[in-house]
């Protein structure tokens, strides 16, 4: 029987690319805020090639440098603390808001989510989904990143519910599923977001989802015991 869900976010509830971009759109207001003869629109577009050519290593650099200004360690650093700190714009997909609600109506709930705690702080913040669940833990704060399992066992602790009775949902095998597994949970992967086309390889989920919106289905079919 299905006691427990615990929820990834990034790519699994929203759409991780939206974050980026709404990230770029807040350095680039800054940066223009510093050069006023740099044009934020022109910053944003050549932030989104440099994205999409060479992924997000140097982005900031490149985005100066295209604006013929010189960059310096402190000042990239305080760009990644403006995109980090910034309130994103950002939505979850649609339709799954009322899944998470039917989620969270027929079992305990946690969101738990990686990468620097503060950014996801603000994600979870923005997207308005702490609310519906019963707890949010931010791995890192836990100094167990995924794929360690320790925030998996410790939300299915505050949870109130052991380990083979949760079912974790995730977009990321090496990382969701594979905790879930050495947590000794089961699994779901939503095919959604970067990593939508990722091989299996070690780590199947014992079912697959083409996106949130199919998992209370899921849940509720023979695999995991009806229960509603
Ligand atoms: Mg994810």
């Amino acid at each position: 029987m299905v006691r427990a869900v615990i929820i990834d976010l990034d790519d699994t509830l929203y759409d991780e690319r939206t974050y980026v971009l709404s990230g770029f759109r807040a350095v680039a207001r800054d940066i223009a805020r510093r050069f006023p003869h740099v044009a934020e629109g022109a910053l944003m577009t050549g932030m989104v090639a440099e994205l999409e050519r060479h992924g997000r290593g140097a982005v900031f650099d490149r985005a100066l440098e295209g604006a013929g200004v010189t960059p310096d360690a402190a000042l990239i650093a305080e760009l990644v603390a403006v995109y980090r700190d910034h309130r994103p714009e950002i939505a979850l997909w649609p339709g799954v808001a009322d899944a998470l609600a039917e989620v969270a109506r027929n079992h305990r709930t946690a969101i738990v989510t990686d990468g620097l705690a503060q950014m996801q702080r603000r994600k979870v913040e923005a997207l308005g989904v702490a609310r519906g669940v019963d707890e949010v833990l931010y791995c890192w704060e836990h100094e167990a990143p995924k794929p360690d399992p320790a925030c998996y066992l410790e939300a299915a602790r505050r949870l109130g519910v052991r380990p083979e009775d949760t079912v974790v949902v995730g977009d990321r095998p090496d990382h969701d599923m594979a905790a879930a597994r050495a947590a000794g949970c089961r699994s779901i992967r939503v095919l959604t977001g970067r990593f939508a086309d990722a091989g299996e390889d070690a780590y199947p989920a014992d079912a697959i989802a083409p996106d949130f919106r199919a998992v209370p289905a899921i849940l509720r079919g023979e695999k995991f015991g009806a229960e509603a």
